[in-house]
């Protein structure tokens, strides 16, 4: 039998409960999507006769604002979801809205003007490009886009905590130190989404550990979305929403 102070305790628990879940309804409606894919479905040919069914009808959201870990074992599909959302592959059918635009609509040199202003790549391996400065590097994104901006290049550079490199070459660079660079350069286009592979895949836990804490500390400052690719559990498990491949398609955690 309760008694009345017990049954005042369980009172107030379900009110607290209940208002968690009014607040959370209220914060996941505030939400705006940046990205919905629809049934996205790609393969590749394996054989003249036989081809391989990587993603068998994908269906996704992902928030503005969010960082999301994409996981799955070797060979899952993770990378080339990825790619498909970079526009850097085209999927066999299925739809990638961004901002409400079904993005493989348009004609090639409009998906690559969109990926050039929209998008930023951080990859495993940082692919600087060995005969340039860090700051080079960096800059050289922007001048792709026809805007060259050294001044936003110095302070990129500065936020990742190489104020005093910018004029070495990836060669006297650290691992840990280029895989910054390429952090800043994937954000000299302010692009509206960071898609990053396995950006530490290639580090030391001290090192991976900056590069995560980086990643949260930017989208707080630039409000970006981040869609990561990661084996990274410790990583993953800090991220908004995970999004987990099996078999090509997405399972629930
Ligand atoms: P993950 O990133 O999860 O390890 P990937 O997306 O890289 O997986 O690859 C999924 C599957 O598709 C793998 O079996 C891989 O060998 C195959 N694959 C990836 N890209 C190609 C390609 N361009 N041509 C043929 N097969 C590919």
């Amino acid at each position: 039998m309760f008694n009345s102070e017990q049954l005042l305790i369980s009172v107030l628990f379900k009110l607290f409960i209940y208002r968690i879940a009014i607040v959370k309804n209220i914060l996941m409606s505030d939400k705006e999507i940046l990205i919905e894919v629809t049934g996205l479905k790609k393969s590749y040919k394996v054989t003249s006769k036989n081809k391989l069914e990587v993603l068998k009808g994908i269906n996704l959201k992902i928030y503005k604002e969010e960082i999301a870990a994409v996981i799955g074992k070797s060979g899952a599909g993770k990378s080339t979801l990825l790619h498909i959302l970079g526009t850097l592959d085209r999927p066999d059918s299925g739809k990638v809205f961004f901002d409400g635009k079904n993005i493989f609509d348009q004609k090639e040199k409009q998906i690559a003007e969109f990926r050039s202003k929209m998008i930023g790549f951080i990859f495993q391996f940082h692919h600087l490009l060995p005969e340039f400065t860090a700051i080079e590097n960096v800059m050289i994104a922007s001048m792709i886009a026809g805007d060259p901006d050294r001044e936003k290049a110095e302070s990129l550079l500065t936020e990742v905590g190489l104020q005093d490199r910018i004029n070495h070459k990836p060669s006297e660079l650290s691992g840990g130190e280029a895989q910054r660079v390429a952090i800043a350069r994937a954000l000299i286009n302010s692009p509206k989404l960071i898609l990053a592979d396995e950006p530490t895949g290639n580090l030391d836990s001290e090192n991976a550990d900056f590069v995560i804490e980086l990643i949260f500390k930017l989208r707080r400052k630039y409000n970006q979305t981040f869609i990561i690719v990661t084996h990274n559990e410790e990583f993953s498990k800090k991220c908004d929403t995970i999004i987990k491949l099996h078999d090509g398609k997405t399972v629930d955690n």
